[in-house]
């Protein structure tokens, strides 16, 4: 390496000839050949299809764009710490980056969870949107901030599945007492609709299931669940995901680590990120369908609608919910809602004339 940098720094000498004496200059050339090795720790089984093979993905790309300058190890949940410490780790500074939805911190910072997924919010279009141009970003690193992070997008799953029931739920009444597996705003509206939400990550649903500790789980959509052979766990199927229509996910960064950081790899780093923020959401766009077929004709999955008065009682909740969690937070959680709020507003009256309208005129296809 030393080597490298010598060879480097005599060709650099000798091509700015005599008159090129400004140290700045020659600091930065030398410092920006440093190699960075760092590590990523991610909420996610290890190699998951989409949500696993992303974060693996993006930094095999950030290797090749950085010319080896910013080589990542990817781990998955578990392998250096739970699924459920991936914040704690990458904001104190023991790893640099992490991969996971900022929902899963609402414990430690209720409206962090605004930024993956509000229910009956923003579609994934619609929260690409929300994020990188309607303000969305700015006010998440502002709140991040406070926790030696930086957060930058980093994939979406589109609208997933209400999930998995082991019994048919025909009215609000079979949801009284059930206890399902659904994190964040989600999980809160359950709970406050008669049911009992229960978090946990990927990796304990299969069990939980086949074992009866949980009643009903949603994971994320026919890809994803197909790949959890959750199928095998609950013969119920029920659509559509009205907690998580667009979830974000985020890759943070140590803000010491990300600031250490010459603003080419920055750029890199960030780029990779926003990259494969598309990329899953392509990747679930173009496998759901198929997967959703094998479900259903290949392993006799019964696919259901849940009843009107169930989402209706679920949108009421979770409306009257999300509009009280900024008054028990500080003034920064008022203008992050207000933000999603009045964007949220505007763009379901836009979508009513484009999106919307265009998928009911459309057809079927046939
Ligand atoms: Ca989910």
């Amino acid at each position: 390496m030393k080597r490298i940098i010598l060879i480097f720094l005599s060709i650099w000498i000798t091509s700015c000839g005599n008159n090129q004496t400004d140290t700045g200059d020659f600091n930065s050339e030398a410092v920006s050949q440093t190699v960075y090795q760092w590590k990523m720790v991610t909420t996610w089984p290890k190699n998951l299809p989409g949500l696993g093979t992303a974060p693996e993905r993006m930094a095999k790309k950030i290797e090749i764009m950085s010319n080896g300058r910013l080589k990542i190890k990817v781990y998955g949940a578990g392998e250096i710490v739970p699924a459920m410490e991936v914040f704690e780790t990458v904001s104190q500074g023991t790893v640099q980056l992490g991969h996971g939805a900022s929902y899963y911190w609402k414990g430690k910072v209720p409206i962090a969870q605004f930024f993956t997924a509000v229910p009956f919010g923003l579609t994934a279009q619609e929260m690409n949107g929300w994020l990188l141009h309607g303000g969305g970003l700015e006010l998440w690193r502002e709140l991040y901030e406070r926790y030696n992070l930086f957060p930058i997008p980093s994939g979406n799953t589109g609208v997933q599945m209400a999930g998995w029931f082991n019994k048919e739920i025909t009215s609000l009444k079979d949801i009284e007492g059930l206890k399902m597996r659904i994190p964040g705003l989600g999980g809160e509206v359950f709970s406050r609709a008669g049911g009992a939400a229960v978090r946990m990550p990927a990796s304990e649903i299969y069990s939980s299931m086949q074992t009866g500790v949980i009643d009903a789980t949603e994971w994320v959509g026919p890809y994803n669940d197909l790949a959890l052979g959750l199928h095998q766990t609950a013969k119920f199927y029920y659509y559509p995901g009205w907690q998580e229509a667009g979830p974000a996910l985020e890759l943070i960064v140590n803000k010491e680590a990300w600031n250490n950081l010459p603003p080419d790899l920055q750029a890199i780093l960030e780029t990779a990120s926003l990259a494969a923020n598309t990329d899953m959401l392509a990747e679930y766009t173009a496998r759901n369908n198929f997967a959703l077929r094998e479900l259903v004709d290949k392993h006799g999955v019964e696919l259901k609608r849940l009843p009107d008065d169930v989402l209706e009682t679920f949108r009421e909740i979770s409306y009257e919910m999300t509009a009280g969690i900024p008054d028990v937070e500080d003034e920064l959680s008022q203008r992050i809602y207000q933000s999603y709020d009045e964007y949220r507003k505007g763009v379901i009256n836009y979508h009513e004339i484009s999106e919307r309208a265009f998928i009911n005129v459309r057809g079927d296809g046939k």
